[in-house]
């Protein structure tokens, strides 16, 4: 008696159950679809980003360099990137104000220039007085005291320093051949000074005014060689680069080069001869 509507509670029991299993199940199914369908959205998603990632940047650097076009042409500011290097890559090394001037490559004579007369009566190539006067002009802003204590020398002229130079160590009791190759480690052999060119300054602190190490720790110097670069002028004798330029650390001595070298040398940690190197 008990067992008839108990066996059919029971059947509808089990149809209910599989009905809530069917149901459950079904969910499960839309849910596994669903997971599936994102997981082929996202990866095809990652896929066509990364295809796209080198045409991307192109379009955001041309995007910026539109934007700061102005600011390009005079001070050439721009991260290093792809498009950078292929501009460099187009650099005339045999522009004026890229001219290497060192041990193996000399002058023989005083470069043909337009020389400019400035203030204190040193003399440099014309076409750098405007940038060199800003540099001047914002150190000063700044609340410092610059001084130029060397600028252009006629060949002549670093002829006399030199030789001048070679009868110290003489004195001092070196051979001619000991005291000329000392005397070129302090003041170049003539024909392999920048100040030849124009494109050369000898700035020093007004509140210490000596050529040794020493002078790179005044407010000046930092300054300068913080900053110089904007103005296109490279700190030319680097601590680090004896080797490579012949010439010891000089923290006085700034050589125009111009805006986009300067920035570049300076961003990379290179002397003059490093940057042409590359090109
Ligand atoms: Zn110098």
């Amino acid at each position: 008696m008990n067992n008839r509507p108990k066996r059919r509670k029971s059947r509808k029991q089990i149809k209910r159950q599989k009905q809530i299993m069917a149901i459950a199940a079904l969910i499960v199914m839309i849910i596994l679809v669903i997971a599936v369908f994102t997981g082929l959205i996202l990866l095809i998603k990652k896929v066509s980003s990364n295809e796209k990632k080198p045409s991307g940047n192109t379009t955001q650097n041309t995007e910026s360099n539109k934007s700061t076009e102005s600011e390009h042409n005079t001070d050439n500011t721009s991260e290093p990137s792809s498009e950078d290097t292929t501009t460099s890559a187009k650099i005339d090394k045999s522009v004026w104000f890229l001219q290497l001037v060192n041990a193996s490559h000399t002058l023989s004579a005083t470069p043909d220039i337009e020389l400019e007369t400035l203030k204190n009566g040193y003399q440099c190539d014309k076409r750098i007085a405007d940038d060199l006067q800003d540099m001047f002009d914002d150190a000063r802003a700044a609340g410092l005291n610059p001084i130029i204590c060397s600028a252009f020398r006629t060949h002549e002229r670093q002829i006399y320093l030199y030789n001048l130079e070679v009868e110290n160590f003489k004195k001092q009791g070196y051979s001619d051949e000991e005291a000329k190759r000392l005397a070129g480690t302090s003041t170049a052999v003539p024909g392999t000074s920048e100040h030849e060119l124009g494109l050369a300054l000898d700035i020093v602190s007004a509140s210490y005014q000596l050529l040794n190490d020493e002078q790179a720790n005044t407010p000046e110097q930092k300054w300068l060689m913080a900053n110089c670069y904007k103005y296109g002028f490279i700190l030319r004798y680097p601590k680090d680069k004896e080797n490579i330029t012949g010439i010891m650390y000089e923290p006085w001595h700034y050589r125009y080069v111009g805006k986009e070298a300067a920035k570049e040398i300076t961003e990379k940690g290179l002397c003059l001869e490093e940057y042409l190197e590359m090109y």
